[in-house]
């Protein structure tokens, strides 16, 4: 998972991404940049951290241009390090192009292999190195075509935008597997991984980009291709559980209000005779108000987030996530002692952040905890582009339900079924939804069938 914010035809095209990146920052917080052309070069700054720390005015004077494109990232490929930041800028014959990817392409790591055997060289362990390889051997004129040539060679999840000397292009897989949404600003044209970004800088919404489409903004303005085979959409439904912010809309949706639905299909799903409905905090708020509202049962703040903890998952080691919950997590003593609490959250992943929660609001002197999960048990690996673990670390792909009831400390656990969460989410002709984390149906075929272990996309510097 990871955040882009693309816009062309504004003369603050630097100043807009560094807002932009502010707003996707939720969807990565390792390392940001910014690429910028002034229609003959293209200037870059990236860095590890987070988007405010990264850009001071001066930077940002330093990247002129009306077109740019920027980048927050989460890694789920390659390591986290200063080479694998995106935007990724290259060189080659027939000019600069820069690219920022959010997204996993499942035969990278072939391609790759391909490449080197015909003596390319990788500067990163990006799999979207791989694409802007294949972008500068190919063999097309435009550079539209030779992006189109290149993308029909990979396989995988892909929102992708690139700036050449003068151009933004913008292109999402034919299964629409991450976001991308289209906007407007005064006079100019943004593309980016959620509506969230648009809000701020004061742009319009104007559609999702479709699966499958190309979008090139140049000098003459807007032209929409669908350069690929059709294939039928599988957008990430994880986004509407857990990873989009609320605030963000797809598909004419707003995120919040499918998180609150799934709280009162949860609620339906699994009522139970209790005093207080607590979230944990952000992620599992819209679910218990509407846990609250269907069950009856007041909603309150028992647990506080100290907001100055970014999200406990960006530690890679699991002796640091420990710490992390401690240090970003207190229970309110006063709303739930002596109390029959209800605790919701989005999801468990490896449950460890559940079993530490339990404790603590059984040291704040609950009577009883019931854990209701606005999502089904995750118990597959995604290789899409999100940082769902091996399979073995996946507690619900190991343990049925009683069992991890019993390793949360919790008095009942509930969790949706896949057909409940389906019930709540956005349905139409157009839409439809991977859900391979709960199903274990992946969309795009994998190289590595029945394998217990993430695909080796780069051995030895795939993290987890
Ligand atoms: P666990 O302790 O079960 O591993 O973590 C569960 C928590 O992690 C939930 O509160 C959920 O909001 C959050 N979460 C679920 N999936 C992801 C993910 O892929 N990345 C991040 N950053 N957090 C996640
Ligand atoms: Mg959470």
């Amino acid at each position: 998972m990871c955040g882009i914010f693309g816009v062309m035809g504004h003369p603050e095209a630097a100043n807009l991404a560094y807002l932009g990146l502010y707003a996707l920052q939720h969807r990565g917080q390792e390392s940001a940049g910014i690429a910028c052309s002034d229609g003959e070069v293209i200037t870059f700054h990236k860095e590890m951290g987070l988007v405010a720390d990264i850009f001071s005015e001066d930077i940002l004077a330093r990247l002129p241009g009306h077109t740019a494109i920027g980048h927050v990232r989460y890694s789920t490929t390659g390591s986290s390090e200063l080479k694998n930041a995106q935007p990724f800028v290259v060189d080659f014959e027939s000019g600069s192009i820069a690219v920022s990817h959010n997204g996993n392409l499942v035969n990278a790591h072939l391609l790759k292999q391909e490449l080197e055997v015909g003596g390319s060289i990788f500067q990163s362990t990006m799999d979207t190195e791989v694409i802007v390889h294949l972008i500068a051997r190919s063999k097309r004129g435009r550079i539209e075509d030779r992006i189109v040539d290149a993308l029909s060679q990979v396989r995988g999840a892909y929102s992708l935008l690139f700036i050449t000397r003068d151009k933004l292009i913008a292109v999402r897989d034919p299964h629409g597997i991450r976001p991308m949404v289209l906007g407007k600003i005064k006079g100019g044209h943004v593309v980016c991984s959620e509506s969230c970004a648009l809000d701020l800088i004061e742009g319009e919404l104007v559609r999702d980009v479709e699966p499958g489409e190309m979008i090139v903004i140049d000098q003459r303005g807007l032209q929409s291709s669908r350069p690929f085979f059709p294939a039928p959409p599988h957008f990430c439904i994880f986004e509407y559980i857990y990873f989009a912010r609320p605030d963000s809309v797809f598909g004419g949706v707003t995120v919040y209000d499918v998180r609150k639905r799934l709280g009162t299909e949860l609620s339906r799903a699994h009522p139970v005779d209790a005093d207080v409905v607590i979230p944990v905090p952000d992620s599992g708020v819209p679910a218990a108000i509407g846990y609250s509202e269907e069950s009856g049962i007041p909603f309150q703040m028992g647990l506080i987030r100290n907001h100055y903890v970014g999200r406990t998952f960006i530690e890679p080691q699991q002796s640091i996530r420990h710490f992390g919950v401690k240090i970003k997590l207190n229970a309110v003593k006063g709303v739930v002692e002596g109390k029959r609490v209800v605790v919701v959250d989005d999801s468990i992943v490896r449950g460890t952040t559940g079993r530490k929660i339990i404790k603590m609001i059984r040291a704040a002197g609950a009577r009883e905890i019931h854990v209701r999960i606005s999502s089904p048990p995750t118990a597959f690996p995604c290789y899409y582009g999100i940082d769902t673990p091996l399979r073995r670390d996946l507690i619900a792909a190991t343990h049925n339900l009683d069992e991890i009831n019993t390793y949360l400390t919790s008095d009942t656990l509930g969790y949706l079924t896949i057909d409940g969460l389906r019930a709540c989410i956005p349905r139409g002709e157009k839409k439809g939804y991977c859900d391979s984390c709960f199903s274990g149906d992946y969309p795009v075929p994998l190289d590595v069938q029945e394998s217990d272990e993430q695909l080796p996309l780069f051995r030895g510097s795939v993290r987890i």
